[in-house]
């Protein structure tokens, strides 16, 4: 096996797919899952789908297609706002995409007529997060220009929290954001398919008891990948934290002394902590650094403490006599270190448990998503 890699255990994935479909389904929601995190890999996507996931969305044209070329043909939704450049590519590997800005609407517009298609819009709504949306205001305004632009339709409206400011989603904005889908509603005509309430930081409100309203839609990425509340870290009931391992190769081992001479302009290596000079304590070296991965979202084995990282090296204090050069060390990652290091060109990715299970087949077969296109 080589090193550094990562193995999936894709029907832990699939598992958490069915568990947060089957929680959210009680209470009316469907589940778009989110494949950005691991670059739109095809069989962590399939794995989605095959748990009961209603779609995929991406944040990268780039994931799309590599999504679209593994054979994946059911909907995928554009969730970053695209970019003018990529229109046509958009039109075409996308089912619909969500928007903030009315050009980029037009230009997709255009682009959908050039292909004979009609491309999907979901308005994405500012309520709080201040990273993309259009101001609840200026929405009813948006919505109609979409509604008479050929090429394009409306299709729904969502909203976004915790990204940027690390704000959770409360009831109350929920409830506001029913509000603005049916003020669209009576503004502009068409029924809103989809309004989408946001993100895995949702799932707190959406497993509680309160109404959801018109909200029928999450999109959830972290929640699936590594079965936590992004919000609190915690583990969510019945979920896996540990569909992704990591491991990391020893290349070298040494009692020496920890008291490293920093001197020198590379503010990197200046992170280096000092770990207790303790006679158990040793400290190794792994080949693995900041360029394939986040060292801090790295969670250590026990017996095991972070000392510092650099690009290419991980430097670890243990009080595991028997690790020694050639041993490999298994890491769970956060959202931010899986995202780093699934995108890292020389990180291999091996997939256990590739096999749909039988019941997911049979629920959720290609013969749907063909049908979807
Ligand atoms: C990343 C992202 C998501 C998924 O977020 P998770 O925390 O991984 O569930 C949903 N919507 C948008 C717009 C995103 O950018």
């Amino acid at each position: 096996m080589s090193n550094p890699r990562i193995e999936v255990d894709l029907s832990k994935i699939r598992s958490n797919t069915q568990t947060v479909v089957g929680l959210l389904k009680a209470r009316g929601i469907g589940v778009t899952a989110v494949t950005k995190a691991v670059c739109g890999h095809p069989a962590i996507a399939r794995a989605m789908l095959d748990g009961g996931a209603a779609g995929l969305a991406e944040a990268r044209l780039s994931n799309v297609k590599r999504l679209r070329q593994a054979g994946i043909t059911g909907p995928v939704t554009l969730i970053r706002t695209p970019m003018l450049s990529q229109v046509d590519d958009v039109v075409q590997v996308c089912e619909a995409s969500y928007n903030t800005e009315i050009a980029v609407i037009a230009a997709l517009a255009a682009a959908a007529l050039r292909q004979n298609a009609v491309h999907g819009i979901i308005l994405m709504v500012e309520m709080g997060d201040l990273r993309e949306g259009i101001m609840p205001q200026d929405l009813g305004g948006m919505a109609l220009q979409v509604v008479d632009m050929p090429g394009v339709a409306l299709k729904g409206i969502g909203a976004n929290f915790a990204c940027l400011s690390g704000l959770a989603p409360t009831a109350e904005k929920m409830r506001a954001l029913s509000v603005l889908a049916n003020d669209v509603e009576g503004q502009c005509g068409p029924f809103l398919q989809t309004v989408s309430g946001g993100n895995s930081a949702n799932l707190p409100w959406a497993f509680g008891a309160r109404a959801t309203g018109r909200i029928n839609d999450l999109r959830i990425g972290e929640a699936i990948l590594l079965g936590v509340d992004p919000i609190t870290g915690d583990q969510i009931g019945g979920m896996f934290r540990d569909a992704f391992t990591l491991f990391a190769e020893v290349i070298e081992t040494d009692s020496k002394s920890v008291r490293p001479l920093v001197n020198c302009a590379d503010h990197t290596l200046a992170r280096i902590q000092l770990v207790p000079d303790t006679s158990e304590t040793k400290r190794i070296i792994l080949a693995i650094g900041h360029q394939d991965t986040d060292a801090a979202g790295l969670s250590m084995p026990p017996g095991n403490t972070l000392i510092g990282a650099t690009s290419d090296h991980l430097v670890i204090g243990t009080k595991d006599a028997a690790l020694c050069v050639g041993s490999e060390m298994p890491f769970n990652m956060n959202y931010g270190a899986l995202m780093r290091a699934m995108a890292a060109p020389e990180i291999q990715i091996n997939l256990r448990n590739d096999r749909p299970l039988p019941i997911a087949r049979d629920a959720y077969g290609p013969s749907k998503h063909l049908t979807l296109v």
